[in-house]
């Protein structure tokens, strides 16, 4: 399995996504969120993705170089398009339309349609973070087949539709992130399950029969077509079926259903957010108190294992950037194998890419 220093990988990723007709800008924002979303240890939504986005391109599925455009316009209150451009530069700026709102009237509403895939949530809520602002985003997946059944189902009927909340940091304390997909893992982790030649997590997937099963394959093919469980049983699904509606619902697109599919498929996030600035509602020092106060009361739990110690949100990302930081990110082989057929599909070699990533011819 390579381990490839984190620059080089960007540099590398950056690469192929200029050589599939990105401007250079485009490039490395796509770059750089896959790679982060590596370096916080979801491996799920790093550089694993570019293999379905170049084959999203190739079959027309992205906009190159497209930018996110407000479609309705209330103050705080925007709607905006992504045109089906690269989910990571569409986002960047969708939530930057956001911030700004949200710090001229307090508080801001954000909804975002037809994005192509916007990758790692926590980006976002991290964004608004970053200008002292609290967030919530609720995300759906549409534009192929379903991957999750609902409570009590037996078969797909939406995708993994991630929930993020996010706080800003405090001066005692990092930003707390919450951020997970609201199936039992994200598909992607399937997806390294099965490149690595791995069963699926147990709990995680059930066959066309309803019962658990753990071949990661079953995902793979329509005919055999298994399904991702919820998290949290009934918990998990209610909360996945508010993030399948209210991104398509309150922003004037669609849900995962067979008739709201493309052909050829690829990979839309529709997303509402929420973004409010907390000084609007009491000063930085009571924000700043409450947050610290909780945070500290809620980390003093004796641990249950003494190898691990209480986390918050955010806590395990931040470990393993500085983990991957120092060692590298770690790419396995059947992934570094699709990700080289990619860079071969937009005109590169396979030297060329080894070479940018710093790896053997
Ligand atoms: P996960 O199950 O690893 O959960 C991650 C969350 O749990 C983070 O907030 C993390 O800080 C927190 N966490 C982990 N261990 C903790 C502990 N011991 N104490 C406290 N908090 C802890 O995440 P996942 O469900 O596999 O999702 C992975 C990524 O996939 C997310 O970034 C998500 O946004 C992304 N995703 C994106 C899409 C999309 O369509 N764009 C779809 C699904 C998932």
């Amino acid at each position: 399995m390579p381990t490839i220093d984190h620059d080089r990988l960007r540099d590398a990723i950056a690469a192929i996504c200029a050589a599939g007709g990105s401007a250079d800008r485009e490039a490395r924002i796509v770059a750089d969120n896959l790679v982060d979303a590596n370096m916080a240890g979801h491996d799920s939504h790093g550089v694993g993705m570019i293999p379905t986005y170049i084959t999203n391109l190739l079959n027309g599925g992205v906009t190159l170089n497209a930018h996110a455009e407000i479609v309705v316009d209330n103050g705080a209150i925007v709607v905006i398009d992504g045109h089906s451009g690269y989910g990571q530069v569409i986002g960047q700026e969708a939530m930057a339309i956001g911030i700004e709102r949200a710090q001229k009237f307090g508080a801001a509403v954000v909804g975002l349609r037809n994005a192509h895939h916007i990758g790692r949530i926590g980006q976002w809520g991290e964004q608004c973070a970053a200008a002292g602002l609290v967030s919530t985003h609720h995300v759906n997946v549409i534009g192929h087949k379903a991957y999750v059944a609902p409570f009590r189902g037996s078969d797909a009927r939406y995708v993994t539709n991630p929930y993020c909340a996010v706080m800003p940091a405090t001066d005692a304390n990092p930003a707390t992130v919450l951020d997970f997909a609201t199936s039992f893992v994200a598909m992607g982790k399937i997806r390294v399950a099965r490149n690595k030649g791995e069963p699926a997590p147990e709990g995680a997937l059930i066959g066309t029969d309803g019962k658990p099963n753990r071949d990661p394959n079953i995902m793979y093919t329509e005919k055999l077509g298994g399904a991702l469980m919820p998290f949290g049983e009934h918990k998990g699904y209610g909360l996945a079926l508010l993030n399948e509606i209210l991104p398509a619902a309150m922003t004037g697109a669609v849900g995962c259903r067979p008739d709201t599919r493309f052909d050829p498929p690829k990979t839309i996030n529709n997303m509402l957010s929420v973004i409010i600035d907390p000084m609007k509602l009491v000063s930085r020092a009571r924000f700043n108190s409450e947050t610290d106060a909780t945070i500290a009361h809620v980390k003093a739990s004796p641990p249950a294992d003494p190898t691990k110690p209480v986390l918050v949100p955010g806590d395990p990302e931040r470990a393993k950037w500085a983990e991957r930081q120092a060692a590298g990110v770690p790419v396995d082989d059947e992934t570094w194998r699709e990700i080289t057929q990619s860079a071969i599909g937009v005109g590169m070699t396979a030297a060329q890419l080894n070479a940018i990533a710093g790896l053997a011819a």
